[in-house]
């Protein structure tokens, strides 16, 4: 290399949509000035405008004159805008190149032979690169413009086709001095390379990533950096699935299969060659240039088990063969694959049983749209044995590492291929995808569906994923319609910590707001709150104040809200505990609390205790939800609740000692934001309910979800009193609720200061004064809180940080991967949503004092 300091030069590739407006190219100058700035060299790869290669091949297939002409209009429309936004006359390269499309456009009106629609499409990049030129040269960079097709030759394979060919990725010092002589910014063409006599081929659609991919290798560049319309490879195609997560780094492997599975963001051949070189590939957007993107380069830490990706690609016209044959006999794949070779086709799945082959051709290979050449080839392979064709096939890969080993985990959410037809299975010997061929209609439902069992449910505090879609596209918070209530008192916050570590601060007045949209509920007539989720006496009573009950599972809190509330009567509380000791019974039945029993091992052995009282059962419904696998309380896997199966037993025996079951109760679990769930619960307790003549209470539990990340959807109360209306319409019952987390969770922030930063590895580390001894659910459920520097609120957030505590284990992370504004020691971090289940649940461990609470 030219340089002695090692690796001097930067590839960037600008895609369709990041080269069509003038923001684009303000966007190119300025990260092209960062890396001149930087000292290196920069290779500025182009695609054509976007849209433009659509309506070039349309212009190839030939057609009526007027046809043409009007694309023509629409492709000279296209260039006029961008040249007159970016107050730019046409250079006389670019006009050049223009008058060349005119010629070659007009000169036939039948479809054109495979080398002059490469030359034609070839346009597209030539046109926009031209822009391009001159759009630097405005913005003082003086860049030199390189033909493509002098940087690139493709590699002179038998039956190459001159549409989707490929090139060496060998280093090339001799070019690279040239370039490095002629100056230190250029622009060229992506998707454009010569072939062996100079004649114009192309790298197959989407091939400009791949032409970058090449140069860097030929540079032995230090970096490639792909530019697109979106910050990053995401775990599923953002545009289908909102909810998909930024994947913050992949190893060349894995980016490699999810490209080729159907992460459209980069052409699957673009890494081989980065890999070969160890350059790291950054996905960049160019709308949000300030957003890290993904990083793929060579594996450097040991990733658990686990699925990165869905992603699907359309196997579309002739998705799947099927040979039937006998081909048992030796080396009849190898007779059939022939086939397949000397017909070009190119062959991407295969699955095989006793009697049949399945595979599926190359979806990228433009050969396997044409209809001619597949009946030659079938006649061909009808000799060999009987050949059935599907169409209208898609993929549905799940990408990751390790998947054989998590087979298990990923049986319960292939339940979604019930009732589907699925063609074809096929896992990769490198154990990085599993994959499933089924009918196109279903693709979407079917990767949402994988996204949200597989990713979205077990994605929270993964280093590997990052922000989803959705909050990284969201308005900004300041215009969300509502504030949460601590940015209305971050002066009173941080007066709160001028003399302290570390503090969990409550607002009464958001708890009050929960319970008052509860109470409103025209379905619910009885709301109790769930006292474990936060015991604190101010909170109780403003709660109390609101008209609420209280839910409690020990005696303990039993005791506690009669003696801390005042006014509260027995009849006010319902206890709910579950394997408690017998005497905790007695005590509640003596105090005339309501009771519900959720065993019927109780009822069988202590009797007496409940003969002649009403008491409620605690049923398990056999459905369980939750936010995490720790907190779904219903189904076979959950010790609470008596099994339906076990109810008519049990009635004979409380019928013989007068015990009268006056309500049903059933919890399926918490966090649920699908408010189906209820009604589904509600059905499933109608069907029992004629056993039990004296019930006149329905209790629901709780569960209701809070949304924890910024611009999640609160949970729908108008919806889920609209479908318990409905369900109970005809009967004379009382819904009771019994929440926690959805009444306090909003109300409280934990504060703590930050004492410590650290980069190392991966991670950029902040650290702070208090951790899992304040708030555990990061670590016990993977829960997600967000966080924010309270010291910086004005302060754009674009250092990327992973937060800890100072407890003495790995797991005492609070959060990964957040943006936050450059830190300092002292700066106030706050982490909001923890008014449920965070002191309650804290701990003294290593001695150090959880944060303690005070109302603001
Ligand atoms: P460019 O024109 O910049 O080359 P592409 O259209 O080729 O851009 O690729 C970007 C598009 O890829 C995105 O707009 C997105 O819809 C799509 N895409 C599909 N799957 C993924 C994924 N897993 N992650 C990110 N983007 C994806
Ligand atoms: N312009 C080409 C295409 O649309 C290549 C690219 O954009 O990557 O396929
Ligand atoms: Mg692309």
């Amino acid at each position: 290399m030219s340089e002695q300091t090692g690796r001097s030069w930067v590839v960037m590739k600008f895609g369709g949509t990041s080269v069509s407006s003038v923001d684009c190219w303000s966007t190119i100058c300025a990260q092209a000035r960062l890396k001149l700035a930087d000292g290196k060299r920069v290779m500025i790869v182009v695609s054509a405008l976007s849209g433009v290669t659509n309506l070039l091949t349309r212009l190839a297939e030939g057609g009526k004159k007027q046809e043409r002409d009007e694309i023509l209009l629409e492709l000279e429309a296209k260039h006029r805008d961008l040249l007159s936004s970016l107050g730019l006359a046409p250079s006389s390269l670019f006009t050049g190149h223009w008058n060349s499309l005119l010629h070659l456009a007009n000169s036939s009106g039948s479809a054109l032979k495979p080398a002059d629609r490469a030359l034609l499409l070839a346009h597209g990049e030539l046109l926009s690169s031209s822009i391009g030129m001159d759009a630097l040269a405005a913005a003082q960079l003086e860049a030199v413009w390189q033909d493509a097709r002098s940087l690139l030759k493709t590699t002179a394979e038998a039956g190459m086709d001159v549409l989707a060919a490929r090139c060496s990725d060998d280093t090339e010092p001799a070019l690279e001095q040239r370039l490095a002589a002629e100056g230190s910014l250029h622009i060229t063409q992506g998707f454009i390379a010569s072939g062996p006599a100079g004649e114009t081929c192309l790298l197959g659609r989407g091939g400009s990533d791949t032409s970058a991919a090449y140069l860097a290798a030929c540079l032995e560049a230090k970096s490639l950096e792909i530019w697109t319309d979106v910050p990053g490879i995401f775990s599923a195609d953002p545009r289908v699935v909102p909810e998909s997560r930024l994947l913050n780094r992949l190893s060349y492997s894995e980016a490699q299969e999810l490209a080729s599975m159907g992460a459209k963001v980069l052409h699957p051949p673009s890494i081989q060659p980065a890999r070969r070189h160890q350059i790291p590939i950054f996905i960049k957007d160019s709308n949000r240039p300030s957003e890290p993107g993904t990083r793929i380069g060579a594996r450097t830490v040991r990733e658990e088990a686990q699925v990165k990706g869905v992603v699907s690609t359309n196997k579309n016209k002739i998705a799947r063969n099927q040979l039937r044959a006998t081909w048992r006999l030796v080396g009849f794949l190898a007779d059939a694959f022939a086939v397949f070779k000397r017909h070009g086709y190119s062959v991407d799945l295969i699955s095989t049983s006793e009697s049949t082959v399945t595979v599926s051709l190359d979806p990228q290979v433009p050969a396997h749209s044409d209809e001619l050449r597949m009946s030659a080839f079938l006649d061909d392979l009808a000799s060999l044995c009987k050949v059935k064709i599907h169409s209208g096939c898609i993929s549905i890969s799940l990408v990751g590492n390790s998947i054989r080993t998590i087979l298990g985990r990923l049986s319960a959410a292939l339940d979604v291929f019930q009732d589907r037809h699925v063609h074809m299975v096929t896992q990769s010997a490198n154990d990085l995808n599993l994959t499933l061929v089924v009918d196109s209609e279903h693709a979407v439902s079917l990767v949402r569906k994988l996204h949200q069992l597989l990713i979205a449910s077990q994605a929270e505090n993964r280093p590997e994923f990052g922000p989803s879609w959705t909050e990284l596209t969201r308005l900004q918070p300041s215009d969300d319609l509502t504030e949460p209530w601590w940015k209305n008192k971050e002066d009173q916050l941080k007066q709160l910590m001028s003399e302290r570590e570390s503090a969990f601060v409550y607002d009464l007045d958001t708890a009050r707001k929960a319970a008052r949209r509860l109470q409103k509920l025209d379905s619910v007539s009885r709301v109790l709150y769930s006292v474990k989720a936060n015991d604190h006496a101010e909170l109780l009573n403003a709660l109390a104040g609101e008209g609420l009950g209280f839910e409690c599972v020990s005696m303990e809190e039993v005791s506690y809200v009669l003696s801390t509330v005042p006014g509260v009567r027995p009849a006010d509380i319902l206890f709910t505990p579950n394997f408690a000791p017998r005497h905790e019974y007695e005590s509640a039945l003596e105090a005339g609390v309501g009771l519900t029993v959720d065993n019927s091992w109780a009822l069988h052995q202590w009797p007496e205790v409940f003969a002649g009282r009403d008491i409620f059962l605690r049923l398990d419904l056999d459905a369980g939800y939750g936010h995490h696998k720790k907190v779904i309380t219903s189904g076979a896997d959950s010790k609470f609740g008596i099994a339906l199966e076990h109810l008519p037993v049990l009635k004979q025996s409380m019928d013989q000692h007068g015990t009268r079951v006056v309500g049903l109760h059933a919890h399926t679990g918490s966090g649920v934001s699908n408010t189906d769930v209820w009604r589904e619960q509600l059905q499933r307790f109608l069907e029992v309910l004629p056993g039990f003549p004296e019930v006149r209470v329905l209790d629901l539990g709780g569960g209701l979800g809070v949304p924890y990340r910024r611009g999640q959807a609160g949970f729908d109360l108008e919806r889920f009193d609209q479908l318990l209306a409905e369900t109970l319409a005809d009967h004379e019952l009382e819904l009771w609720l019994e929440p926690g987390r959805y009444l306090v969770a909003e109300s409280g922030v934990l504060l703590s200061r930050v004492t410590q930063l650290k980069t190392k590895g991966h991670y950029h580390y902040l650290g702070v004064s208090t951790g899992m001894n304040s708030l555990i659910r990061p670590a016990l459920y993977g829960a997600y809180h967000d966080i924010v520097n309270l010291s910086r609120l004005n302060e754009p957030a674009e250092w990327h940080y992973r937060v800890v505590g100072p407890i003495c284990e790995s797991g005492d992370v609070l959060g990964e991967s957040r943006f936050l504004p450059r830190s300092e020691e002292g700066d106030i971090i706050l982490i909001a949503n923890t008014g449920a289940y965070g002191r309650v649940m804290s701990s003294r461990y290593n001695r150090r004092d959880p944060a303690r609470e005070y109302i603001v």
